[in-house]
């Protein structure tokens, strides 16, 4: 049993690690400023002995009472959308939180697992991405707020490991979807499924030939929990390695909602990476982990849940 900070706590990932964590026994701290994130996700744990929330930006210095074995640092806009609306809020949760987050790691001797991010990789010129494939990334085009802070927080991260000796984890999550993700998240996944339920037309950006690999919440929190339980200090990508156009995509959705809605084309966003795939070598020899849900199965996961808060 350990005690354990999630920033990041009531949002879409935060909240479902919050589930499992709370489920095997542990003590779960969750912080959160709520910019993105969402007490609803997290109503049902108020209730419980060991939970705690804190309503918190940790881009400011943060401190939380009593032991904590590990600090999991899931705070930041994550959706494009976000990240775009509150550019300077985003790189200051990756410099600043992770600064303030690294050193409350440290002050208590806890583990501290970075959530890091595919656009570490930008628009990547090496297919699939493993992860020692530095990247392609534009630091000062509109995504550039997101990619640097993620690049720098992995850097900051390694740079406590190496010179104060924290036992460290960077996962580097690619494209996850499922329960909990906001209707007006943005992301592509939500953003067919709510407008297939509406029947208002599905917005490709593009022509939709560029690609993702969608991984469901359920496999994604299971690998998060198998990285922080391993001693990996390295980067470790963790996503469904099966990759779909966004054409692919939006026939899907139509298929498991069964709706009419039709296609829209929209403009593609500024530094719209071309391809993304991760290559999860790693993760399987490390962690033993393998995604098991596909992307049909997931959609319709995914469509029961918003079914119900449509
Ligand atoms: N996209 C789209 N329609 C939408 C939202 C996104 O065609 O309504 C595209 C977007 O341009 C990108 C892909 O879907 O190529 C994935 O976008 P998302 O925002 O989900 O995440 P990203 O992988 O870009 O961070």
């Amino acid at each position: 049993m350990a005690r354990v900070v999630i920033t990041g706590g009531a949002g879409f990932l935060g909240s479902h690690l919050a589930d499992e964590l709370l489920g095997r026994g542990d003590e779960v701290v969750a912080i959160d400023n709520l910019s993105t994130g969402n007490n609803a996700n997290i109503e049902h744990l108020f209730a419980l002995p060991g939970f705690t929330f804190v309503e918190h930006d940790v881009s400011n210095y943060v401190w939380v009472p009593g032991d904590v074995d590990a600090v999991l640092h899931f705070a930041s806009p994550a959706s494009p959308v976000d990240y775009l609306k509150m550019p300077i809020q985003t790189l200051k949760v990756g410099s600043l939180g992770t600064h303030n987050t690294l050193g409350l790691a440290k002050a208590k001797g806890a583990t501290y697992f970075l959530a890091s991010t595919s656009e570490v990789y930008g628009d990547p010129q090496v297919h699939p991405q493993t992860e020692g494939y530095w990247g392609n990334v534009n630091p000062v085009g509109p995504r550039g707020v997101y990619d640097e802070a993620k690049r720098f927080s992995e850097a900051m991260t390694m740079a406590y490991h190496r010179s104060h000796g924290i036992d460290t984890r960077i996962v580097r999550i690619f494209n996850t979807y499922g329960p909990r993700m906001r209707l007006d998240d943005g992301r592509v996944v939500s953003n067919f499924i709510v407008q297939a339920l509406k029947g208002d037309p599905l917005t490709i950006y593009g022509d939709g030939s560029q690609t993702r690999s969608f991984c469901f919440v359920e496999d994604e929190v299971r690998g998060l929990i198998a990285l922080l339980d391993s001693g990996e200090h390295h980067p470790v990508n963790l996503g469904n390695p099966n990759e779909f156009t966004i054409r692919e995509l939006a026939e899907i959705v139509l298929e498991v909602t069964g709706s009419s809605s039709v296609i829209e084309h929209r403009l593609l966003p500024t530094d719209d990476p071309t391809q993304r795939q991760p290559d999860i070598t790693r993760a399987r020899d490390l962690l033993d982990w393998e995604p098991q849900v596909q992307l049909r199965e997931g959609a319709e996961r995914t469509v029961a849940y918003f079914r119900s808060i449509v």
